[in-house]
C-alpha cells in the first residue's frame, strides 16, 4: 500500500514538473502575448531580466566574430581565443549580455585550446540544448538570458562533476578578481 501511495505521489510530482516545463517559464500577459518571467543574477546580486533582441540589433552591437559565434553557433579556432590559457581568478560573463556564466575556480586545463570548466556558476544561467549538427549528438551550451551560443558540454571532464563545458573565448568577457555575490535578501 505504501509503495502504491509513493508511486502515485511520484507520478503527480512528475506531471507537475512536466507541466511547468511545457509552460517554458512563460505566462500569458493581459493582451494574450507570452511574457518571460525568468530572472537572473548579476555579479552584485541584482536581478536581471531576460534579453531579447532582433538579429539586426545584435549585428549592430557585436563584432563580426562575436555575431558568428554567439548568434550563429560558430566556433573559434582552438588555441586562438583570449581565455583558453587564462589562469587569473575572476568570473566569466556572457559577451552578449553580461550574465555571469563561469567562475575561474571551476576552470581546468583541458588541452583542447578552448576555455574549459567543470560547472557553470549557476545551473539556471546556462541553457542546455540537444544539438545534432555535424552528424553527431552533442549538448549545446547557451546563455540562458540572451540565448547566445557558448559552446558544448561533454561527459569527459574532471571531478567533482565529470563534465567539460567547452566554451568559446569570444562568447565570454572576463571580470578579473570578481566573485559572485549571493542573492539580495
Ligand atoms: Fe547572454
Amino acid at each position: 500500500m505504501q509503495f502504491k501511495n509513493f508511486t502515485c505521489l511520484l507520478i503527480c510530482m512528475m506531471s507537475l514538473w512536466a507541466c511547468n516545463q511545457a509552460q517554458d517559464n512563460k505566462t500569458k500577459s493581459q493582451d494574450g502575448s507570452a511574457t518571460d518571467e525568468r530572472t537572473f543574477l548579476a555579479l552584485d546580486g541584482d536581478t536581471l531580466e531576460p534579453v531579447e533582441k532582433s538579429e539586426e540589433e545584435w549585428k549592430a552591437e557585436l563584432t563580426e566574430q562575436e555575431f558568428r559565434v554567439l548568434r550563429e553557433a560558430g566556433t573559434e579556432r582552438a588555441f586562438t581565443g583570449e581565455y583558453w590559457d587564462n589562469k587569473k581568478q575572476g568570473v566569466y560573463t556572457c559577451a552578449g549580455c553580461g550574465l555571469p556564466l563561469f567562475s575561474a575556480e571551476t576552470k581546468f586545463r583541458s588541452g583542447t585550446g578552448w576555455p574549459s570548466f567543470w560547472e557553470p556558476i549557476r545551473a539556471d544561467h546556462v541553457w542546455l540544448k540537444d544539438d545534432s549538427s555535424l552528424g553527431m549528438m552533442r549538448t549545446e551550451v547557451l546563455c540562458a538570458r540572451c540565448g547566445g551560443h557558448q559552446g558544448h558540454v561533454f561527459e569527459d571532464g574532471p571531478e567533482p562533476t565529470g563534465l567539460r563545458y567547452c566554451i568559446n573565448s569570444v562568447s565570454l568577457d572576463f571580470v578579473e578578481g570578481a566573485k559572485m555575490k549571493a542573492e539580495k535578501p
